[in-house]
């Protein structure tokens, strides 16, 4: 089975079971809401086979103060340990998402001239006092929660260029040197707690490691437990290269999930429908093949069935590699709906089959463009690198409604990747689910199947804005 079978946050209320409509993405509240949600998310990861949960966000989205400690008040303390604790009485390890150098400086860059280069967001690498800040950091973290690793995140906010940081050759040797500091300096103090790097900012989306490269990031598996080639725009190891590459790696190499929905934190949450168990067999298949033994599948509400069964059938994957689709999704409708025979199994099963088949075959995977700004994702500005190769930006991760925002934004994701035909085959497939969902709750009736088809009315429902909108 895969060694580390992890569920990624990646936001800590990204899987919250109620949206949070009133604050920007990402809210890191912690109410009584959260942590009913982490129980009961963490109490299902732990049935579906997931060993580690990582998570940003549990202690700041902010800047971190000057003497850290005072970051974060008492009560925050209090609550961030009850998370810890809820994770840890489901038998999952904590990886905490630790900003490297970037995330959550931005306050200490500004008030701090010993650590500003040139970017106003990431300390300079070259800086002695960048390196002490950072030590006070991991040391406070360490040593005031249970956690039992780290996520390092050095790359995605840039890195600073001045004279002294141009002495390293490559961005690659520039993040793999903080990296590796700090991993040195972990390990150093807690030789146990796991540690894990993401691709994410290590090359521009679009692009793939060459040799060189793979060379300097196999030099970075030493000083690691876990790698991720995270693809939220395309995997950064070609599928060529990859079986090279872990036949001789020093940590644990893995992907997400090929293709997620990144989870809309001011919607209902039974306002889509987007199964995605297939794709992701295939893709955590060919990883397994090519010698991968971890993974880190992002997290959504589990109380969308479409994101419930997938998720389901992801960790009976991870579990057993060599299981199939059909076979898995069987196994996860009988856990999770307890038909009364195999006939409401298969009706069941085929439904969430048949979502997943609807909703790739009716989207276009590229972007629409030419969209007004109040019709597309806002994200645009991502997607900046592929402007002479648009056919390369496809997800990887997808928005249903604008990331950024107040109030449930416009689903989004029926503008820019579905043209009016493709609207109209997704409004007539959807249909026929719901007749199909209706026999099935007729059958046997069950709060589940109510759900189910709640999401496909709420999907029919945002059709007819979409086209209303285009009109
Ligand atoms: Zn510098």
């Amino acid at each position: 089975m895969f060694k580390y079978r992890i569920a990624y946050g990646c936001w800590l209320n990204d899987s919250r079971k109620l949206p949070i409509t009133d604050e920007d993405w990402p809210s890191i509240r912690i109410d009584e809401d959260t942590l009913d949600s982490l129980e009961e998310t963490m109490a299902f990861l732990e049935k579906a086979g997931y060993n580690c949960f990582d998570v940003f966000g549990l202690i700041t989205n902010h800047s971190w103060e000057d003497d850290i400690v005072s970051t974060v008040s008492p009560e925050r303390v209090q609550k961030v340990r009850q998370v810890i604790d809820i994770v840890h009485s489901h038998g999952l390890k904590l990886i905490y998402g630790l900003g490297v150098y970037s995330w959550g400086f931005d306050g200490i860059i500004g008030r701090n001239a010993a650590v500003r280069g040139t970017n106003p967001q990431a300390m300079c690498a070259s800086a002695p006092e960048s390196e002490a800040i950072m030590r006070r950091v991991i040391d406070y973290v360490g040593e005031t929660f249970d956690v039992d690793g780290f996520h390092l995140e050095a790359a995605d906010q840039g890195r600073c260029e001045c004279e002294k940081c141009r002495r390293f050759a490559t961005d690659i040797d520039y993040y793999n040197d903080i990296n590796t500091r700090t991993a040195r300096y972990i390990r150093g103090k807690w030789p146990e707690k796991l540690l894990l790097v993401n691709t994410s900012g290590y090359l521009r989306w679009g692009d793939t490691f060459d040799a060189a490269q793979l060379a300097q990031i196999r030099q970075l598996s030493r000083e690691i437990d876990i790698f991720i080639d995270v693809g939220s725009h395309g995997v950064f190891v070609r599928p060529e290269d990859r079986r090279g590459l872990t036949a001789d790696f020093g940590a644990s190499f893995g992907t997400s999930n090929g293709f997620w929905i990144y989870p809309p934190q001011r919607w209902d949450r039974t306002r889509w429908l987007i199964p995605h168990m297939y794709q992701n067999h295939d893709m955590l298949s060919r990883l397994w093949k090519d010698g991968g033994t971890c993974c880190e599948l992002y997290l959504s509400p589990l109380n969308n069935p479409g994101a419930e069964i997938t998720f389901l059938c992801n960790g009976l994957l991870l579990q057993d590699p060599d299981s199939s689709a059909d076979d898995n999704l069987n196994r996860a409708v009988e856990m999770l709906y307890a038909p009364v025979d195999t006939a409401q199994r298969d009706r069941i099963a085929g439904i969430f089959g048949d979502a997943e088949k609807l909703f790739f075959d009716c989207w276009h995977p590229q972007r629409d463009r030419a969209l007004p700004e109040t019709l597309s994702d806002g994200v645009e500005h991502v997607f900046a690198w592929s402007e002479v190769h648009p056919e390369l930006a496809q997800p990887g991760e997808f928005f249903l409604e604008r990331l950024f925002g107040i109030g449930p934004g416009f689903p989004c994701y029926l503008t820019l990747h579905f043209d009016v035909d493709g609207r109209a085959r997704y409004r007539e497939g959807m249909r026929t689910l719901l007749a199909r969902a209706e026999a099935a709750r007729a059958a046997q009736p069950c709060e589940c199947l109510d759900r189910l088809a709640s999401c496909i009315e709420n999907v029919l429902k945002d059709i007819d804005a979409a086209d209303a909108a285009m009109a």
